[in-house]
């Protein structure tokens, strides 16, 4: 399931007025569609930017914001301030706005002309104090916006603005985001369970239940030739025992009814519209009827890495922040995936977590060629030999997610991990990661813990804390980071200050 970028726009406002004549408005323009060119050109920006003009008055800026929010395709708005734009002229379009800001600090001019600067170019070039103005009515108004301050041609600048167009993109996507639950949450578990309804209130997207019996229409109309085509698709892109290809085996029987699971549920979830799914081992469909004989994880791992978001355990946070995760990581080069803090490994400095599920780890992030195995699975209601693919993941540096429900607010908490080398694992046979929380094992998982956070969370290798502090600003929730700066004592402190901030700001909102 794709969701490309080139479906998206961003529009970018030049502010200015008409105090310094006609004329100035003109170079402002001229110099506003240069700059817009120039980003374009730079191929650094994943999402096109569409120049909107200059916003002289206070009813230009309002109806420009008006526009934004009615066009689907507009995901979020630049405002960059070539002169001295007074701010009051933003308040009633700033009211409006309901789009993702980004406020650029910028200049046309590079470099200050020191032998021929005149007033002419400083009546054009006032960002210095322009862009000062603007931003102060932003923060006056509460206006959640991002700020990127730096030459409009560097790299930097321009990746900044990358970052957010990525963290926009997963906002618009999220907008229209249905997650089906196939089954109920597990039973008892507190982490996984939250507010549905102010999910959608909060980040926009939908959850909605789906008994197992209805997945099990699709289920019984798959096609046996669809099956055996899809098993073919396997055996071609994953290593695995030529034995697997014995039709008389029930290890191939096995791969074949994954296969069959794999069609019904893209099936029901396109016939849906849904971006993600949950599912719950102890909810596999009646015995006497259509049903799963094993648990699908081999069609959750590569219904992942299609882009399909996925929580295990009815855990539908999980899967509405992989989607968020899998859209801003498109095109990136190393994956993300869905894991659970699966077992510890003591060793001093370099004491690692295990991230691997029972089953359901995207392929995205491996290291070498998954490879199609088939081993008994004790656990769920359908103890049984069970198809997945295996494999070890990438090492490097990355960043893992999740989103919890605190009662009166939604957290994000982000940390920092370094993937070290995992072995593979004989005796228990799924993917897995090792990581070493930072900035060290005792200080990182101490602080997830002292935090509120889940044993599962969204792993990307390419997407930084930058990315999901562009979306939890955009989302207006809390965002708690771990990285190489925590220590215990100043997180102590953050939580306790973010407790009365929260409750302040819903009392104000
Ligand atoms: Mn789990």
């Amino acid at each position: 399931m794709n969701s490309s970028f080139e479906q998206y726009e961003v529009w970018f406002v030049t502010g200015a007025q008409l105090l310094y004549g006609g004329d100035a408005v003109i170079a402002v323009d001229a110099h506003s569609n240069e700059m817009v060119k120039g980003l374009n050109g730079s191929g650094k920006l994943p999402i096109k930017v569409v120049y909107k003009g200059t916003a002289n008055s206070s009813k230009e800026a309002e109806a420009v914001m008006k526009a934004a929010n009615n066009d689907d395709k507009c995901i979020g708005i630049i405002t960059w301030m070539h002169t001295f734009s007074p701010a009051k002229m933003w308040i009633h379009g700033l009211q409006q706005l309901k789009k993702p800001l980004l406020h650029l600090h910028t200049q046309y001019n590079k470099e200050i002309p020191w032998d021929t600067m005149d007033m002419d170019f400083m009546n054009l070039n006032q960002s210095a104090h322009g862009d000062r103005e603007f931003g102060h009515i932003c923060t006056r108004m509460r206006i959640r916006r991002k700020v990127v301050a730096g030459y409009w041609k560097d790299e930097d600048t321009q990746h900044k603005i990358g970052i957010w167009m990525r963290a926009c993109a997963a906002w618009a996507d999220a907008q229209d985001m249905l997650i089906i639950r196939f089954g109920d949450q597990m039973n008892n578990v507190a982490v996984t369970d939250g507010d549905k309804v102010e999910a959608e209130v909060r980040m926009g997207y939908h959850v909605d239940y789906c008994p197992v019996s209805e997945l099990m229409e699709y289920h019984a109309q798959v096609k046996d030739a669809d099956v055996d085509a899809l098993v073919t698709t396997y055996f071609q892109e994953y290593d695995h025992d030529k034995k697997l290809e014995d039709k008389h085996t029930e290890a191939y029987q096995k791969v074949w009814n994954s296969a069959k699971a794999e069609i019904a549920l893209r099936a029901i979830l396109k016939a849906k519209g849904a971006k993600g799914f949950t599912t719950n081992f102890d909810d596999l469909g009646q015995t006497d009827g259509s049903h799963f004989d094993q648990i699908p994880g081999l069609a959750s791992q590569r219904l992942m890495a299609e882009g399909y978001g996925f929580g295990a355990e009815g855990d539908w946070k999980s899967a509405a922040l992989y989607r968020t995760a899998w859209v801003m990581n498109q095109g990136l080069p190393n994956g993300c995936s869905f894991l659970e803090d699966y077992t510890l490994n003591f060793n001093n400095t370099n004491s690692a977590i295990l991230q691997a599920h029972m089953l359901e780890v995207c392929p995205l992030i491996a290291a070498q060629k998954p490879r199609l195995e088939v081993h008994f699975l004790g656990i769920g209601i359908r103890k049984s030999q069970t198809a997945r693919l295996v494999f070890t993941s990438k090492a490097g540096t990355g960043c893992t997610a999740t989103v919890v429900d605190l009662g009166n607010r939604f957290r994000l908490i982000v940390n920092d991990v370094k993937c070290i080398e995992s072995k593979p694992l004989p005796k228990l046979p799924v993917a897995s990661a090792l990581w070493i929380p930072q900035p060290n094992f005792e200080v990182g998982t101490s602080a997830w813990i002292l935090a509120g956070g889940t044993h599962h969370s969204c792993f990307s290798y390419d997407l930084t804390a930058e990315y999901w502090e562009d979306y939890a600003e955009i989302a207006g929730i809390e965002m708690v980071y771990i990285n190489k700066d925590t220590t215990i004592c100043d997180l102590k402190k953050e939580l306790r200050m973010n407790e009365i901030y929260y409750m302040l700001n819903k009392a104000l909102c």
